[in-house]
């Protein structure tokens, strides 16, 4: 839909948002219209870079035609209908993707939040199943971000923050350990902990990726005590950190993981993946979603997954990636420029302020997103080239000096 088809101003079109909407982001000040690639565009057709990739979920590039083509014909076959009937589009991902992860059997949800509730009750009903009604607790990392319906947002380790304060009581059966501990998660397990559950690479917390060693431990411990790793992949899978999945590039099995950003192209999905034995615990009737796995979105996630596959979308990552954290080094006022693949943040001195670099940016054409006060972080396609990456640096470091000019 165009803005020129309603009529409507820019400001009119915000007053409707101001007026109608229950505002919890904190707008960027430009009306996203149309997309193309690496590229947004306002009504007056000004083009922005796109280094936020709409939060990591452009991964094949926005409105990739073969996304669109699917899309187009799948909602003129069939949309949605339950999970009753067999579907095609829906049984041809669900093989797709455990033939990509040799892993067996798959859930389709619709979000990231979801897949991990898909995720924190297999791994409750598999302890239960086998251990007894004690053995449930998941152990999770401090500063993890894993969604914010009540079971993910428990497994979240940030208390007291705003996605958790004021909510009432948090969903038993959590706990928390340093992220990149070994020790602390190793003395955190009891005998009710069933699974421990992190992010290969923090995403909303900041950019944090787990070093070798602490996974290789984690997957250690969980071996010796009886535990189920379980990974989320909802921002570092589908090639955003250089492998199709994180733990890949780590060389360590997870017992379960989830995606969702990065695997519909710009629909909403989400899908948790775990073995036969371990899948066995969720039985006829025992979980469940009425759009989850629709013909609409599972066709869309399979061009998608195509796309990122036959376009080697996770070398490009991995190769731009490394020249973006390189260059990251070069901007005014770095602290430390790090990640994996295309998962980057800037880390500042704390001489500017990474939200007014971020709006500084947008003003000059370009999107990128902000962690807390002192980190960018950058999430672009994986279709991005490192002519593009040189452009965004650029036009970084003259967001980072005009904030720093106007600070002082
Ligand atoms: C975004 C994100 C989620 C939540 O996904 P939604 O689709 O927003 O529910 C969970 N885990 C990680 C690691 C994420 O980055």
């Amino acid at each position: 839909m165009k803005l020129s088809e309603t009529g409507l101003s820019e400001q009119g079109l915000k007053d409707i948002v101001k007026r109608y909407m229950i505002e919890t982001y904190e707008r960027y000040d430009f009306i996203a219209e149309r997309a193309d690639g690496m590229y947004l565009y306002d009504p007056q057709g000004n083009a922005y870079l796109d280094f936020y990739g709409g939060i990591a979920v452009n991964n094949a590039g926005n409105c990739n035609p073969k996304v669109v083509a699917a899309i187009r014909d799948q909602a003129g076959d069939i949309m949605h209908t339950f999970n009753y009937p067999y579907t095609i589009p829906q049984a041809l991902l669900a093989k797709r993707t455990c033939e990509i992860s040799g892993f067996d059997k798959i859930f389709f949800q619709n979000s990231g939040t979801e897949a991990n509730e898909a995720a924190i009750k297999l791994a409750r009903k598999y302890g239960i199943d086998h251990f007894g009604p004690h053995r449930f607790e998941i152990l999770s990392a401090l500063n993890s971000f894993h969604g914010r319906t009540f079971g993910s947002l428990a497994a979240t380790g940030q208390p007291g923050s705003l996605a958790q304060d004021g909510f009432g009581a948090m969903t038993p059966g959590f706990a928390y350990a340093e992220f990149n501990n070994l020790d602390d998660f190793s003395a955190r397990v009891t005998e009710n902990t069933v699974a421990i559950m992190i992010e290969p690479v923090q995403g909303e917390g900041g950019v944090n990726p787990a070093t070798p060693e602490f996974i290789e431990g984690l997957r250690a411990l969980c071996d010796e005590k009886g535990l189920l790793l379980i990974l989320d992949e909802v921002q570092t899978g589908w090639g955003r950190t250089g492998t199709i999945f994180a733990w890949q590039g780590y060389g360590v099995e997870p017992d379960i993981f989830t995606m969702a950003k990065g695997f519909g192209g710009g629909v909403p999905i989400g899908a948790m993946v775990t073995t036969d034995a371990i899948a066995e615990s969720l039985t006829m009737g025992t979980h469940g979603s009425t759009f989850g796995g629709s013909p609409l979105c599972t066709a869309a996630a399979l061009a998608e997954v195509e796309e990122i596959v036959e376009g080697d979308l996770a070398g490009n990552a991995a190769e731009v990636g490394a020249y973006l954290i390189e260059r990251g080094n070069s901007l005014p006022h770095i602290k430390e420029s790090r990640g994996r693949g295309l998962l980057v943040g800037f880390e500042f001195d704390g001489s500017v302020d990474a939200t007014d670099v971020k709006h500084a940016a947008l003003d000059r054409g370009l999107l990128v997103t902000a962690i807390g006060s002192s980190i960018i972080r950058c999430i672009p396609p994986l279709i991005v080239t490192k002519k593009l990456v040189d452009q965004a640096i650029s036009i970084l470091t003259d967001a980072v000096n005009s904030v720093a000019a106007s600070s002082d």
